[in-house]
């Protein structure tokens, strides 16, 4: 297979005019962070901030001649502002900066932790299945972009969404409409971005996709405290986050640094899940609490946040995760099913949005 050269990039990238006094973008010096992997390619086009937005026809011309060279499998342009912007005003009641606008979309909710590998995305993909079962029109965002994994999840890997030159049109499964970069890469050899670059990616990819009309979306966040986290909170519109954690006391002392992060941004928190909580033992169904479960109960309760459920630590959760069928819609009446249907209605209560009673098919047995 033909592998492409920063230089083949760069020769490329001589065509493309800057849009700015007949220069082109290289001659500019606006390439940024070019980072080739297996034939896909990603750099910034770092531009004067004042003329970031008209220069979204350069951004896409960049990308063409990238994405039209040999061996190239997919190019990802994203322009970034020259300078740091001067340290914004301290946020009043979370508007001190401009929102990133989606029309259509009526909530939107994080699901965030302050660590990795506590189970962040397999609790958001299930909560996301488990809201469309209560009648919500769900999308279901991945912000995850180290490690994006909804496209396994929900069983789209490998596929790529349509795009008909303006807008992206969301892969849906499981009642889901989902956007992810995993769509654009691989998820074994995720992208090494900036953090600038990963805003920038982020907002191209929620402002480009076709979401329709949306009740819920639930935006995997990126595990946890960082920049990238602090900055998704302040420029998406965000209705509330839901913090997952699992019972470990080191869990949960990062759960804390999250839920006050999102505290500081201002950002409601509707409250904390407490994942692989209880084992159910699948012989005879006795729970047994191997990690001592309540531990994000008694914290959510000490940091007057609420306690919205436990999952349970099962083998199913991981193999129909795995599957690419998350275990609400693989097996809906399960035990551990229900535990995600009971959590997604007391959010959906709390954002109170989409067909307030179109959830007649899901009864939640004691
Ligand atoms: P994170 O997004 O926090 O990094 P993941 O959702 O990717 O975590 O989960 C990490 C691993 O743990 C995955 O293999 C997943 O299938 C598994 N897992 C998550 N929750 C459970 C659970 N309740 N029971 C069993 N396995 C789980």
């Amino acid at each position: 297979m033909t592998t492409v050269t920063k230089e083949q990039i760069f020769d490329a990238l001589k065509n493309v005019d800057s849009g700015t006094g007949g220069l082109d973008i290289t001659a500019r010096g606006w390439i940024q962070d070019v980072v080739i992997k297996d034939g896909h390619v990603a750099f910034a086009l770092e531009v004067p901030p004042n003329l970031g937005p008209k220069l979204e026809p350069v951004r896409a011309q960049a990308e063409k001649a990238v994405y039209d060279l040999p061996g190239v499998i997919s190019a990802t342009v994203v322009l970034t502002a020259e300078k740091k912007a001067p340290e914004a005003p301290k946020s009043k009641g979370g508007s001190g900066r401009d929102r990133l606008a989606l029309p259509g979309v009526k909530s939107v909710i994080a699901v965030a932790s302050g660590k990795g590998g506590v189970g962040k995305s397999t609790t958001a993909t299930n909560l996301a299945v488990a809201l469309a079962k209560l009648g919500k029109k769900v999308a279901l965002f991945d912000a995850d972009i180290f490690g994006p994994s909804m496209p396994r999840m929900l069983g789209l890997a490998g596929k790529k969404p349509h795009s008909d030159g303006t807008k992206v049109h969301p892969l849906e499964n499981h009642g889901v409409k989902v956007m992810s970069i995993g769509f654009m890469v691989a998820e074994d050899s995720p992208v090494v971005w900036r953090g600038p670059m990963v805003m920038g990616a982020l907002e191209q990819m929620l402002k480009d996709v076709e979401w329709g009309e949306i009740d819920v979306m639930v935006v995997d966040m990126p595990p946890g405290t960082g920049d990238t986290q602090l900055t998704m909170s302040q420029r998406v519109p965000l209705a509330g986050v839901v913090i997952v954690s699992t019972p470990q006391d080191i869990a949960l002392l990062d759960a804390r640094k999250g839920l006050n992060m999102f505290r500081k941004v201002e950002v409601p928190i509707l409250g904390m899940i407490e994942n692989m909580s209880h084992y159910i033992c699948p012989s005879c169904g006795h729970r047994e609490d191997i990690f001592s479960s309540g531990g994000a109960e008694k914290t959510a309760h000490e940091l007057d946040t609420d306690f919205l459920g436990g999952i349970p630590l099962d083998l199913k959760i991981r193999e129909t995760s795995d599957a690419g069928t998350p275990i609400v819609s693989a097996d809906p009446d399960s035990p551990h099913a229900k535990a995600y249907i009971e959590i997604a209605q007391k959010i959906a209560a709390k954002l109170d949005v989409g067909p307030s009673k179109a959830a007649p098919n899901i009864s939640i047995g004691g």
